[in-house]
């Protein structure tokens, strides 16, 4: 474990690193961003109003009052839900929420890892405690609800609205002031979020690492508040499904399985996401903290919420074909992220040392083998695989239940041209010789 002036010491050299550079020539460290994504600020100034508008209305508009409910009925629910936005009890406990895991941040048992190299020659370390974060909170809610029954859980779900408003707000909030802080001199940007235009930047995320000391904001709200937060909500949903009809179906217990495992999976490599694109190279602004601690928990667990309504019954043959598509999602999802991260933490370590891969001018290595030779990304068609298996279970009775697997898919279409761009210009010959390689870009033979 590193300890704490280490972690203090290393942040100052790269506060002075970043100064230095930035007195050379701003410029050259934080160069203007010229190349627009999501249709620049048009796009970004929808999408940020739009999304937290969609939660809302995948919430209120599937409901036990229908999937979608008729039009009538739809409006008055959207009537009716309007003053429960404000929920001062669910405010607070979302906040209490977020105050819980940064207490655990600092307290849970955890080691420091280092991050990738950045771009202004600094290393930085990460607190790896979301494991153990995870079942501290597991013990919590288990203890609470054998002392208090189902009602806790059933409160989360009776405050769904207020607590998913209240993850907007904060999201909301956080980026101004993450925005805000950004123009402090020596921040180190994101090379996609300094174009200059606010709503842009706000939305893209302008400053890459933001820190209160040794705490990495980006890296604690990727994985903990908010997919943490979706499992409770899953579960949540379980018990309201077993209060409204007095047992489980094995739809919302298999699809809540599926969901906990892909939890507890990235919490359990947590080091994995110092490698992400979202890590790397996104600033952290409303893109990241939305989807991180809004979207995440109050719009993937759309398919148990339905299924605590409207139970769907499988049975044995139905269950065994969604089990078997969800094992080879994670059958690949996991070998290839796993397979990716051991080559790149020990290339001669022997569940690796027989892929064939490249040099580049870089000195990075890329993989032509094994998973990264079938599809330059096929991590995300395990990933995908997964999705059906998300949403299969819900039935055929409505679409609305499919919208995870609809978005996911154009999310990582969208995911896989941003990598490629960033590659391409990393790597830039390396990069169209492994492409003609590896010419496929998710799905082997098909895309
Ligand atoms: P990846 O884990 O796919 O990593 C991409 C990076 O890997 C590239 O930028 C490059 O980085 C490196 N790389 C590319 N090709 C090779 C190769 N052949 N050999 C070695 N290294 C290579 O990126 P993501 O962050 O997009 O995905 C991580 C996981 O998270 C995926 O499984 C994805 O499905 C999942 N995900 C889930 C989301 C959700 O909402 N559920 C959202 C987004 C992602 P370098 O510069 O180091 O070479």
């Amino acid at each position: 474990m590193v300890a704490a002036p280490r972690v203090r010491a290393a942040q100052k050299k790269t506060t002075a690193n970043g100064a230095a550079k930035e007195k050379k020539g701003g410029s050259d460290l934080n160069p203007r961003t010229k190349h627009f994504e999501f249709f620049g600020p048009p796009g970004a100034f929808l999408i940020t109003f739009a999304l937290p508008v969609l939660v809302l209305l995948l919430h209120l508009g599937c409901s036990s009052d229908g999937c979608p409910p008729p039009l009538p009925v739809l409006t008055a629910i959207l009537q009716s839900s309007l003053p429960t936005l404000w929920d001062p009890q669910a405010f607070l406990a979302y906040v209490a929420w977020l105050a819980w895991f940064v207490l655990l941040w600092a307290i849970a048992p955890g080691e420091w890892a280092d991050g990738t190299l950045v771009r202004d020659g600094s290393v930085l370390k990460y607190r790896i405690n979301a494991w153990s974060s995870f079942i501290i909170t597991a013990a919590a809610v288990a203890g609470a609800t054998y002392i208090y029954g189902l009602a806790p859980l059933l409160w989360i779900t009776d405050h769904f609205t207020g607590l998913a408003a209240a993850s907007i707000v904060y999201s909301f909030a956080q980026s101004l002031l993450l925005y805000a802080f950004s123009f402090r001199p020596g921040a180190l940007l994101a090379l996609g979020g300094n174009s200059g235009n606010v709503l842009y930047d706000f939305f893209i995320g302008r400053e890459l690492n933001p820190r209160i000391l040794s705490f990495d904001l980006k890296c604690f709200f990727e994985l903990r508040p908010g997919l943490i937060g979706w499992l409770l909500v899953d579960i949540a949903f379980l018990a309201r499904q077993h209060h409204l009809h007095g047992s489980l179906s094995d739809s919302a217990i298999l699809v809540t399985l599926f969901q906990a495992y892909y939890v507890m999976d990235a919490l359990w490599f947590e080091k994995a996401v110092l490698t992400t694109i979202d890590i790397i190279q996104d600033g952290f602004g409303y893109m990241l903290t939305f989807g991180d601690i809004a979207w995440v928990p109050f719009a993937y667990s759309l398919q148990v919420r339905y299924l605590a309504a409207h139970p769907v019954h499988l049975g044995p043959l139905y269950a065994t074909l969604v089990l078997a598509l969800q094992l080879l999602g994670m059958y690949i999802f996991r070998s290839a992220n796993g397979e990716k991260n051991d080559f790149r933490t020990d290339p001669k370590s022997p569940r690796v040392a027989h892929l064939t891969y490249m040099i580049t001018k870089t000195g990075s290595r890329l993989i032509t083998s094994g998973w990264w030779g079938r599809a330059r990304h096929i991590n995300y068609l395990g990933d995908w695989l997964m999705a059906w298996a998300w949403c299969l279970p819900t039935g055929f009775a409505t679409p609305i239940t499919y919208f995870y697997v609809v978005y996911f898919g154009v999310l990582l279409v969208h995911r896989e041209l941003r990598d490629h761009e960033k590659c391409s210009n990393k790597y830039g010959a390396d990069w169209d010789k492994y492409c003609k390689l590896v010419p496929y870009r998710i799905i082997p033979y098909l895309y």
